[in-house]
């Protein structure tokens, strides 16, 4: 039974990382990024509320992420596993699912942290163009990321929970090393 937590910066490969590791694991992978862009898309109320803040770079308010992420890890699929990308993104959210877990026996949680360099994530971000990818939203969340996210590596080492993996080498590199880490 795997159940994982991706933190890092924006642009450091989380998604595609996680997505890659979830499938060759046989287990959902959980993005509260792509969750919420499609509840915009389809304009849910969750969606009409989340989106200002996406377009800012803005964090989406905790109630509204963690109601979502309750629901999410409570479907049949999450029984076998997991792995979150994008939450828990600051204290708070960390706090509310160390105990949700805790209530559901499911406290054995590792959480890798990837990370890059912001010269590097810039660059990514800027090549990927997605809504929320101009330099001035993407500084934003990189300060976001900073203030808000970053402690958590602090609080997870604490919780001797926390493997770090650079993400400045080709995908497929990274790939690797991340199976090697979950087969150990
Ligand atoms: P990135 O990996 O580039 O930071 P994500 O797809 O993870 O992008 O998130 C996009 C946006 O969705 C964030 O900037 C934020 O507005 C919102 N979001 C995603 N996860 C959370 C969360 N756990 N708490 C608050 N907002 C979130």
């Amino acid at each position: 039974m795997t159940r994982l937590i991706f933190l890092g910066p924006p642009g450091a490969g989380k998604g595609t990382q996680a997505k890659t590791l979830a499938d060759f694991l046989h287990i959902p992978h959980i993005s509260t990024g792509d969750i919420l862009r499609q509840a915009t898309k389809d304009q849910t109320p969750l969606g009409i509320k989340a989106q200002a803040y996406m377009d800012a770079g803005d964090l989406v308010p905790d109630d509204l992420v963690q109601d979502m992420v309750q629901e999410r890890l409570q479907q049949p699929d999450a029984e076998v596993g997991w792995i979150l990308d994008g939450f828990p993104r600051k204290v708070s959210q960390a706090e509310f699912l160390g105990q949700l877990l805790a209530e559901n026996k499911q406290g054995d949680v590792k959480v890798i942290n990837l990370d890059a360099p912001d010269d590097v994530v810039i660059t990514r971000l800027l090549a990927r163009g997605r809504k929320d990818d101009e330099e001035k939203v993407i500084r934003h969340r990189l300060d976001i990321y900073r203030d808000e996210t970053a402690p958590l590596i602090a609080y997870y080492t604490h919780l001797q929970q926390l493997i770090s993996v650079n993400g400045n080498h080709p995908p497929e590199e990274v790939a690797t090393v991340l199976q090697n880490i979950i087969a150990h």
